[in-house]
């Protein structure tokens, strides 16, 4: 059980439970548009936090919501790549904080992994896919289970060498 489990939540998760609830009564998911564009003048970490906050919905909560972002030295932005690393956002609260991963999927798409601790080496990793409010809803609430996870936790490489959780 996450550790988020056994506080109150703060406002963003608790706007991500209320999602995750509407979009379970409604079937559907509130409706957020495409991705902020990348323009050529911005850099590739402040285009990923805009996208971060977009797909979260951040603006929506009426209160001003600080992202930590840098490059993160253990995996990397594409599967299978090794030039580029990919990139680590934190949303810091009073009471700890709420990590993502940004990588480019199979698809190439940019898509953000929440870390959590590994059930079975205790480092953090890519747990699941979050790509909106509502998944993190989901994620907090435990009702991911038809999910199975992000495609990246098996293949991490913030696992303990000598973790079963990861395959090649
Ligand atoms: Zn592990």
């Amino acid at each position: 059980m996450p550790s988020t489990m056994r506080k109150p939540f703060n406002p963003v998760e608790a706007a991500a439970v209320q999602a995750a609830v509407e979009r379970a009564q409604t079937g559907q998911a509130s409706k957020i548009g495409p991705d902020p564009t990348l323009h050529s003048q911005d850099s590739e970490l402040r285009w990923m936090e805009a996208v971060l906050r977009h797909r979260l919905s951040l603006h929506s909560l009426g209160r001003p919501v600080a992202i930590h972002t840098r490059d993160d030295d253990t995996h990397p932005l594409v599967a299978d790549g090794a030039h580029f690393p990919a990139v680590a956002l934190s949303i810091p609260f009073t009471d700890g904080t709420l990590d993502f991963l940004a990588t480019y999927d199979d698809r190439r798409r940019l898509t953000f992994d929440l870390l959590a601790p590994c059930d079975r080496c205790g480092k953090p990793v890519p747990t699941e896919e979050i790509n909106s409010l509502e998944d993190l809803g989901d994620y907090l609430l435990q009702a991911r289970d038809g999910l199975g996870g992000s495609p990246r936790l098996r293949t991490s490489p913030a696992h303990a060498a000598y973790c079963l959780a990861r395959s090649d």
